[in-house]
């Protein structure tokens, strides 16, 4: 469970119950308090420290809820519930999307974003998905939030709604007794230990994450893996490998859903770069231009990726691997 250093409150937000309780929980800890619409913490203008202390807050605030982001190709639309996370992962992908704002933020007005998934729903025919954690990585603050509990329950008894969201952690005892009407996904990010004590920072190590997999799927839930971002290291094959086989070896035998598996391989862009190089200057990432590939992304930038030979290992690799133990059906995709 994340304990930050310091909430800011905005002032609304403590009008919802949702605000209320976050700030009863923490008002007599040792945490810092303010109530304040702007956030605001000292960092004398160090990207590094700012980075930390910014990882150390939590915003309680309140959406403006409007039209929602698509989500492709993983969802239909972002649910806006949480922005931010917790963790310190030198690669992620929130440090270019966040910026200078790395701070975790829980919105309190659950019931309007909810309100407004249900019109998405009803505008539609089809089964409509909804992302948890497009922006976030929404378990860490559960705990006291109870946010994604009030998410699972309300797409439980929507016919034509599904919820998934992909975590890290491991704070997910209120959701085990949940009544999900397998409406919701719950997804587990794992890596090798390599990669995880390398640049997965302040993030539950490999066999924590598995047993709380182990637990999501002893609730019933519909469960996968993300492997991902998958490095091409010496004796990379060895590592994903025995991970794999760790993870087929840990499932429960009565487990009635097909586990999925997504496989991402390491990629960047400049500007991606550039940040990380600010918060981590001394990282080890490899991100060397002359030994990636220049490709176009959907949203019209350039990413670093690996090149066509490597890639092509790579998915032979996996797409092998993960057949001989589970099937190749569970594979949605490795990119
Ligand atoms: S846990 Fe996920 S969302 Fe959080 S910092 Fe790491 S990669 Fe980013």
């Amino acid at each position: 469970m994340f304990v930050p250093k310091r909430i800011f409150f905005e002032k609304k937000a403590l009008e919802y119950a949702i605000g209320q309780k976050i700030y009863d929980k923490f008002k007599d800890k040792n945490v810092d308090i303010i109530i304040d619409n702007r956030v605001h913490f000292q960092a004398n203008d160090n990207p590094a420290l700012k980075y930390k202390e910014g990882k150390q807050t939590l915003v309680v605030g309140v959406k403006r809820v409007s039209k929602f982001e698509t989500c492709k190709p993983s969802a239909d639309y972002q649910l806006p519930l949480i922005s931010g996370c917790t963790g310190q992962c030198e690669y992620c992908y929130l440090n270019t999307k966040l910026g200078d704002k790395p701070y975790t933020k829980v919105f309190v007005n659950v019931d309007d974003i909810l309100d407004n998934a249900k019109k998405y729903i009803a505008k539609s025919d089809n089964i409509t998905i909804f992302e948890g954690s497009a922006t976030s990585d929404p378990i860490p603050v559960e705990p006291y939030t109870n946010i994604l509990e009030r998410t699972i329950n309300f797409f439980a008894k929507e016919k034509n709604g599904l919820f998934r969201f992909v975590t890290k952690y491991t704070d997910v005892d209120t959701l085990l007794t949940l009544d999900h009407n397998n409406h919701t996904t719950i997804r587990f990010s794992i890596n090798t230990d390599k990669i995880i004590s390398a640049y997965e920072h302040s993030t539950p190590s490999k066999s924590r994450r598995i047993e709380a997999s182990q637990k999501i799927m002893n609730a019933g839930y519909p469960s996968g893996f993300i492997i991902a971002p998958v490095f091409l290291y010496d004796d990379w094959k060895t590592d994903y490998s025995e991970l794999i086989d760790e993870l087929s070896a840990k499932v429960p035998k009565n487990y009635k859903h097909d586990i999925s598996f997504e496989v991402i391989s390491h990629r960047y862009t400049i500007t991606a770069k550039n940040k990380i190089l600010n918060v981590f200057p001394n990282t080890t990432l490899p991100m060397n231009e002359d030994e990636r590939k220049f490709k176009y992304g959907q949203f019209g930038y350039g990413k670093y990726v690996y090149t066509k030979e490597q890639l092509s290992e790579m998915k032979e690799f996996f797409t092998q691997k993960i057949s001989s133990l589970f099937s190749k059906e569970n594979i949605k995709y490795i990119i």
